[in-house]
C-alpha cells in the first residue's frame, strides 16, 4: 500500500457482523481510508506493528487513536423513514392506521408546501438521524416537488447517504382533497425530482431518487402502471408499503382480487431495487415473487406492534435469504435510533415465539423457533441493509465505503456501562446494541467524511 493514498487511519477496537448471527471483534485494528472514502485496509496489530505506517500517519496528524472505552461500529441503515412525519413522532400511536393517517399524518404532510417549514423540519431531522448513527436513510418525502428537493439538498449538504422519494397518491377514495395530486402531476413531478437529484452538483451517488407510490389504497391502477414503467425504464429504486395491516390487505383483495405483491409485479413496480415496507401478510407465492425479483423487505418492528395486526416472519425471511433490513418507520416509532429498532426486532420475535395468552398451554401459545438474535438484528441494520441496497456498506472490509459510528462508553449519565473485568467482546457488542443511546455516539462518518463530531 502506498502511504500517500491514505487520507486517514483509525486505530482501535471495532465490531461488525459479516453474516447474520456472527460477529467479528477487530481488536486494536488499524483501519485506513482513502480520499474516495473507501476502506484501504483493516490490519491487525501483528500486521502493522513492524510497519512504519502508524508512525507515518502520526507524524502527519492523520490518525485517530480510540480509547479503550470507544468502539467503532458500521454506519446504521434505516430502510424506511417518513421525513415529513418528524414532528408527529410520539403522537397518536393509540389510533388504528386509517385514523392515524387521516387525523395526524395527512394534515401534517400537507403543510410542507411551505418551504420554510420544510427547511426547518428537514434540517432537524437529517441532523438527528445522522447524530443517531444513521448513515444511510431511505426517506418518503411529501407529495410536493420543491420540499422534496429541499430534503435532497440537506442530505447532500450534511453528508447523509439518502434514498428519497416524492410521494405519489391520486386516489380520491382514500386521499383527502387537500392532500392529493392527479396521476399526471404525480408522474410529472416524479420525473422532475429524478432529474433534479440526478443532476445535483457534487452528488456523486450519495443521494438517489426513489419512485414512491404511497401504498395500494392511495393510488389508482393507472398511476401505479405509469410509475412502474418509469422505474423500469430508468432502473430506479422504488419504495412503497406492502401488506402492512388487515385493512390494507383486505383493500387489495376486495378491489383487485389480488395481493399487494401481485399488483406491484403486474404494474412493473417489483424489482431488485424495490423496498417493501412491512410485508406482513405474505402468501407463499408472494414470498417466492419477492425472492425471484430480489426485492427488499424493510422490517419496522415497533410500527408493526402498533399498526400491523400481526408479526412479521423475520425468522423465515432470514432463513430463506431474502433481502431484508430494518426501518424506523418514523413517525410510527418514538425514536430514529436504529439500535432501538434492533432491540425492537428482537423483542417482536420473542413475543411471537412465546405467544401472549396465559390461558393457552405453553405448547400451543406461540410459534416455536421464530426468534431472532441481537446479532441477527444488528446484521439487518448494517451489512444486511447494505446488501439489500446493493451498496458496499455495513462492514469494515477493504473496498467498502467507510460509513462508521463511534460509540463511547465513557459518557457521564448514560446506560452503556462496560465492565472490562466482566464483559467479553460479545457482551460489549450486545450492550452497545441494547443500551447505547445518541449521547454515546460521538462521531459519525459517511464515505470517509466526518459528518458528526461531538466535542466532549
Ligand atoms: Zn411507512
Amino acid at each position: 500500500m502506498n502511504h500517500d493514498d491514505i487520507l486517514f487511519g483509525i486505530l482501535g477496537n471495532a465490531f461488525h457482523c459479516p453474516a447474520p448471527g456472527e460477529f467479528e471483534f477487530l481488536e486494536n485494528a488499524l483501519i485506513t481510508i482513502n480520499v474516495e472514502g473507501e476502506i484501504l485496509g483493516v490490519a491487525k496489530p501483528s500486521e502493522y506493528n513492524n510497519s512504519p505506517i502508524v508512525e507515518f500517519l502520526e507524524c502527519q496528524g492523520r490518525i485517530l487513536r480510540l480509547t479503550d472505552q470507544q468502539y467503532l461500529i458500521p454506519g446504521l441503515v434505516d430502510l424506511h423513514c417518513h421525513a415529513p412525519q418528524w414532528p408527529q413522532m410520539g403522537k397518536g400511536l393509540d389510533l388504528p392506521l386509517y385514523n392515524w393517517l387521516e387525523n395526524y399524518t395527512f394534515p401534517l404532510e400537507a403543510r410542507y408546501q411551505d418551504l420554510d417549514f420544510a427547511q426547518h423540519v428537514y434540517r432537524d431531522l437529517v441532523q438527528s438521524t445522522l447524530s443517531s448513527g444513521t448513515t444511510s436513510a431511505v426517506y418518503f418525502s411529501s407529495i410536493h416537488l420543491e420540499p422534496s428537493k429541499v430534503l435532497a439538498d440537506l442530505c447532500l449538504e450534511k453528508g447523509q447517504r439518502a434514498f428519497i422519494g416524492k410521494v405519489c397518491m391520486d386516489n380520491p377514495e382514500h386521499c383527502p382533497d387537500y392532500y392529493r395530486q392527479s396521476a399526471q402531476k404525480s408522474l410529472y413531478e416524479t420525473e422532475a425530482f429524478y432529474q433534479y437529484v440526478s443532476g445535483m452538483v457534487g452528488n456523486d451517488g450519495l443521494v438517489s431518487p426513489v419512485v414512491t407510490p404511497r401504498f395500494i389504497p392511495s393510488c389508482t391502477e393507472g398511476l401505479l402502471k405509469e410509475l412502474g414503467q418509469f422505474a423500469t425504464e430508468n432502473e430506479c429504486y422504488v419504495q412503497t408499503h406492502c401488506s402492512e395491516s388487515d385493512w390494507t390487505r383486505e383493500y387489495s383483495c376486495q378491489k383487485y382480487g389480488e395481493t399487494d405483491i401481485s399488483i406491484y409485479e403486474r404494474t412493473g413496480l417489483l424489482g431488485r431495487k424495490t423496498i417493501l415496507a412491512h410485508s406482513i401478510f405474505l402468501t407463499e407465492r408472494d414470498t417466492q415473487k419477492i425472492q425471484e425479483h430480489g426485492a427488499i423487505i424493510a422490517h419496522c418492528p415497533l410500527s408493526n406492534m402498533y399498526f400491523a395486526n400481526a408479526a412479521l416472519g423475520t425468522r423465515e425471511i432470514l432463513d430463506r435469504g431474502l433481502h431484508c433490513g430494518l426501518g424506523s418507520d418514523v413517525a410510527a416509532s418514538v425514536t430514529p435510533s436504529m439500535l432501538r429498532s434492533c432491540f425492537d426486532a428482537v423483542s417482536h420475535s420473542r413475543v411471537r415465539e412465546e405467544g401472549t395468552s396465559a390461558r393457552l398451554a405453553s405448547d400451543v401459545r406461540g410459534e416455536p423457533g421464530t426468534r431472532i438474535s441481537f446479532l441477527e438484528a444488528f446484521w439487518l441494520a448494517t451489512a444486511g441493509g447494505g446488501k439489500a441496497l446493493d451498496k458496499p456498506i455495513g462492514l469494515f472490509q477493504k473496498g467498502f465505503w467507510f460509513d462508521a459510528v463511534l460509540v463511547d462508553g465513557n459518557i457521564q449519565d448514560c446506560d452503556l456501562k462496560i465492565w472490562k473485568a466482566l464483559d467479553e467482546p460479545s457482551d460489549i457488542l450486545e450492550k452497545i446494541i441494547t443500551t447505547a443511546h445518541r449521547q454515546n455516539i460521538t462521531k459519525v462518518w459517511v464515505k470517509g467524511k466526518e459528518v458528526i463530531s461531538k466535542n466532549r
